[in-house]
């Protein structure tokens, strides 16, 4: 299926989004549930995006290089694609309780009904919409110890920028032996792209400790939100009394693809 990607990727100063995506075989499928039974994660992922982009407009089948160099947006919007071609307009049902009434209830979840936003939607303003898709925030307190040459001296400027496919999978990798918040700073470091002369590869968690809290929240909120890509609704409304029910985040692999949900 011809598919636009929310972001795209850069390639000779131009952005290439046109992706030809595979309609699931069985042979993908058997090696996804492999993998995730497995609990080789970082495979699930990297084989599943190789298998289910067939090819990429003036580059044809994808090298490790480009899969790794897709932001985590786009190849998020891959996942998604893969499992509405896998449902073929049979929707799964996804079974929820009301924490107001206790209402329990099945519903049909069409997945052909979810947004996808696109950098240049008319309407959507996006802080990533520029060539480094990274959007500049300023520390309110400066911190030091990221300049090799000048230990004390402090820096307030940064960016943050969309995080890669490829970093995903270092995640990935290390996230076995450490607990959620540490992941969640993992991820940060690596998605703020400046800082100081020479953030990356040069900062480590200890750098980022040191960011005050509420900046911390602030660069965070900038990085979650207003991003583009899938858009599930977050919410849901309870049938019998309308109360509104909070939806966890969508795994559209794990949660999808491999798993049997009617
Ligand atoms: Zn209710």
């Amino acid at each position: 299926m011809l598919a636009a990607l929310p972001v795209g990727i850069t390639k000779d100063g131009g952005v290439l989004t046109n992706v030809e995506i595979r309609v699931p075989t069985g042979g993908m499928l058997r090696q996804a549930r492999d993998d995730f039974l497995n609990n080789k994660h970082r495979d699930l992922y990297f084989n599943l995006l190789k298998a289910g982009v067939e090819s990429i407009e003036d580059i044809g089948a994808p090298s490790t290089q480009d899969l790794n160099g897709m932001y985590m947006v786009d190849a998020e919007y891959v996942f998604y694609v893969l499992a509405l071609l896998d449902c073929a307009g049979e929707w799964p049902k996804t079974e929820h309780t009301c924490p107001d009434c206790e209402h329990r209830f099945k519903r049909e979840f069409d997945l052909s009904a979810i947004e996808v936003v696109r950098l240049g939607d008319e309407g959507f303003e996006c802080p990533f919409d520029n060539p480094d898709r990274a959007a500049p925030f300023t520390l309110s307190q400066p911190i030091a110890g990221i300049d090799p040459d000048d230990p004390e001296r402090g820096y307030v400027q940064g960016k943050v920028g969309l995080m890669r496919f490829g970093d995903y999978m270092e995640l990935l990798v290390s996230q076995k032996k450490r607990g959620i918040g540490t992941i969640q700073s993992e991820s940060l470091l690596r998605a703020i792209t400046e800082l100081g002369p020479d953030w990356r590869g040069i900062a480590t968690l200890k750098t980022l400790d040191k960011i005050s809290s509420p900046d911390l929240k602030r660069i965070e909120k900038t990085y979650n939100a207003d991003k583009p890509g899938v858009k599930p609704e977050e919410e849901i409304v309870c049938p019998e009394c309308g109360a509104k029910i909070p939806l966890p985040p969508y795994n559209w692999v794990t949660d999808f693809f491999v798993s049997n949900a009617d």
